[in-house]
């Protein structure tokens, strides 16, 4: 049976299983019915002869004397001539108990008729004492012979020849041969048995119909339970461990001296957008095409894998050169970057790939896959829709990124993180209104790092709604502290409108600290409003019905789409510094702000202009109408300890016409920000 299987699919095995077994017992069947059915009629030709015997010992006159002297008298002739045909007997032939024959029974029509002779030889040429006769004589059983008739037309078709005793007194005198016709009695027997050989039959075979049916559907489980332990069951592309299995298969290969190979992490652009946005059976639609489409790419020895979410893995095999790997990278990035069509609507979702090739010095396949997803981080990181090899320069940029990942956690909550406020004031005046609380991290080894270092990664690893929760409460301290006129701005990044209770903690924080929500201005950027929008401005439509104020940060930098503007009804817009800083030098950026401070105000928005660094940028805002302004030049970003609350003073009152004071970062001149605040 293991050969069997060895050399057959199993299904061919098992099926051929069945059809022997099914012959087998067919042929069991046969041969029992043919033994029984041979064994009645022995019976009944025993039978009959017996009878026939019977009647011959009592009815037949001077058979003694026939079988003992030979002698056969004209009584005993006729006689015996009526014994020639009863019932199914058509002839008969009588010996005496050494087995000689004494008579055949169609010889009774003769003139002479046999009689006994002392060489035993009879007239039926039959030779010396016959063995069957000596045998029912003794005494053993009576000999029956079965007998199919070809030819004979004096014959029936089917007959039995039954040698029994005659007796006279319980002594053995002879032996009758009795030929018994048995034609009709077979035909008969042959019905009953062949019915009955039938259904035993079809019992058996639907048996085996049943049991096959059973082994069958038990198999294709098993198969079935084999093939998801390996595959993955949304795409049918193998799963991570049996990818795992694979690269180690090519990985000592190579190391025998095989081909080179590739693995590429492939990872959807924007994936989460349409899961957002269209639902999980949508996105899972989307993978599933994913999935076919990979598929038309590769090349046959190529293997692919789901890894898991919107992560998939390809491992290249026999790559003759990195231009290969890069062209079959182009191919899967074009592939996926068209349309899905999913219930009658139509995605977009591209893919990055990061790619690590076997001839890099990785240790093991894990060390690989780590290197492919180190590629794919920075493919990533640079713009969606690339791919990127690994590099080693790679590595370490990434193991820093975790270094600092680990530091953020452990300093959320310890003096390393402060706030710092930046001055706000009305461009009419110079009247100070409040401030912009901008968070500041003291890194115990590296110093201070600023807020684009540290705001994104804590983004990325999850840390932004611990951060920004702690932001926004000590704001909210801070600002009790502070006369009750002056505001305070806090910053909050898209991450923090995705889970949902942003609501919560502003009002947390403003509970815990008494602080009015009018004097609480939350700033977003537009960044914010581009992906579900629905979400956010309900969210905002909450925080603005508490009572804050809120502002939109950093304009003109981003998507710059007015359409946001009327989306939610903003208090403020922050045109960003890098307008700020062309004032005055640029007729189109004058003309640009310009429109936007007259917008803003048509729509019954203030306009907050940051990065002020020179009088004449603050001269060209005053003119253009601008409300506020925020700058180097009208106050750094100072600790809490050290903010006075005064009003700036107008360039008049300094004394110092049209100064320009040129400041890239404010976090490493503070020496002169305190010169400037
Ligand atoms: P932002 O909201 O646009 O903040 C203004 C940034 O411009 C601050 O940089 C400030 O120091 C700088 N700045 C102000 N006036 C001038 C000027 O006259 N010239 C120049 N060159 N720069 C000026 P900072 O503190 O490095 O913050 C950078 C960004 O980090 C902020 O931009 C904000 O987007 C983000 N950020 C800061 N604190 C937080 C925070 O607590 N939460 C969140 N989510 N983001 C924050
Ligand atoms: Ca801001
Ligand atoms: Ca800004």
């Amino acid at each position: 049976m293991s050969i069997l299987n060895r050399l057959l699919p199993k299904t061919l095995s098992s099926t051929l299983l069945f059809v022997v077994a099914a012959i087998g017992a067919a042929a069991a069947i046969v041969v029992a019915v043919q033994q029984a059915s041979e064994q009645l009629l022995r019976r009944d030709a025993e039978g009959t002869a017996l009878t026939w015997a019977h009647f011959a010992e009592s009815s037949v006159e001077g058979l003694q004397r026939l079988l003992i002297d030979g002698e056969l008298g004209e009584s005993t002739r006729r006689d015996l001539v009526r014994f020639r045909k009863v019932q199914d007997v058509f002839r008969f032939k009588l010996f005496d108990r050494e087995g000689r024959p004494v008579l055949v029974s169609d010889d009774l029509d003769g003139p002479a008729v046999v009689g006994k002779t002392q060489s035993g030889a009879g007239p039926a040429g039959i030779g010396h004492g016959d063995e069957r006769v000596k045998r029912v004589v003794l005494g053993g059983a009576n000999h029956i012979e079965l007998h199919a008739n070809g030819h004979n037309p004096a014959r029936p078709a089917r007959y039995s020849e039954a040698y029994v005793p005659l007796k006279r007194d319980g002594q053995v005198i002879g032996v009758a041969e009795v030929y018994v016709d048995q034609t009709e009695r077979q035909a008969r027997v042959r019905a009953a048995f062949g019915t009955v050989a039938a259904v035993v039959f079809a019992l058996l075979a639907a048996f085996a119909v049943w049991g096959w049916r059973r082994l069958h559907s038990d198999r294709i489980v098993r198969e079935r339970m084999r093939y998801l332990a390996r595959h993955d069951a949304l795409s049918g592309l193998l799963n991570r461990t049996s990818f795992g299995e694979a690269l180690r298969e090519a990985a000592w290969r190579r190391s025998a001296g095989g081909p080179a190979f590739a693995v590429l992490c492939l990872d959807l652009d924007h994936f989460k957008d349409i899961n957002d946005a269209h639902g999980h059976r949508a996105g899972d639609e989307v993978l599933r095409q994913v999935g076919a489409r990979l598929q038309t790419v590769v090349q046959p020895g190529d293997r692919l894998c789901r890894l898991g979410g919107d992560e998939f893995a390809i491992l290249q095999s026999g790559i003759g050169s990195v231009e290969a790997v890069s062209q079959l990278a182009s191919r899967l990035i074009a592939a996926l970057g068209a349309p899905y069509e999913v219930n009658n609507r139509t995605l977009h979702c591209g893919a990055s790939i990061g790619i690590a090739i076997s001839d890099n010095e990785a240790k093991n396949v894990e060390e690989l896959m780590h290197q492919a997803d180190l590629a794919l981080y920075r493919a990533k990181s640079s713009g969606r829709g690339v791919f990127g090899f690994y590099d080693a320069e790679l590595d370490s940029q990434r193991e820093e990124r975790n270094r600092l990942a680990c530091d953020l956690r452990q300093a959320i909550g310890t003096d390393q993180i402060t706030l710092h406020y930046q001055p706000l004031f009305k461009a009419d005046g110079r009247q100070l209104i409040g401030y912009e609380a901008l968070v500041r991290w003291t890194h115990p080894t590296r110093g201070p790092l600023p807020p684009a270092q540290f705001i994104p990664l804590a983004e990325e690893i999850g840390l932004i709604d611990a951060l920004g929760a702690w932001v926004l409460q000590e704001a909210c301290n801070a600002a009790t502290r502070w006369p009750s006129h002056l505001s305070v701005a806090v910053n909050l990044s898209a991450a923090q409108f995705k889970h949902g209770d942003l609501v919560a903690v502003v009002a947390r924080s403003l509970d815990a600290s008494g602080l009015p929500a009018k004097r609480l201005q939350l700033e977003i950027t537009e960044s914010i409003l581009i992906c579900n929008t629905e979400q956010v401005v309900r969210t905002l439509e909450s925080l603005a019905q508490m009572g804050a104020r809120i502002a939109m940060d950093d304009f003109g930098t981003g998507y710059s789409s007015l359409a946001y503007l009327w989306r939610f009804p903003f208090d403020k817009l922050k045109i960003d510094r890098a307008f700020t800083q062309h004032l005055g030098n640029d007729d189109k950026v004058d003309v640009i702000v310009r429109s936007i401070i007259s917008l803003a105000h048509s729509l019954r928005i203030d306009v907050n202009a940051e990065g002020v660094e020179t009088e004449g940028q603050i001269d060209a805002l005053c003119e253009l109408g601008c409300d506020e302004l925020q700058g180097f030049l009208l106050g750094r970003p100072q600790p809490e300890a050290d903010l006075e609350h005064r009003t700036n003073p107008s360039r008049e009152a300094r004394g110092t016409p049209g100064r320009s004071i040129l400041v890239t970062d404010g976090l490493r001149s503070s020496t002169e920000a305190d010169t400037v605040g």
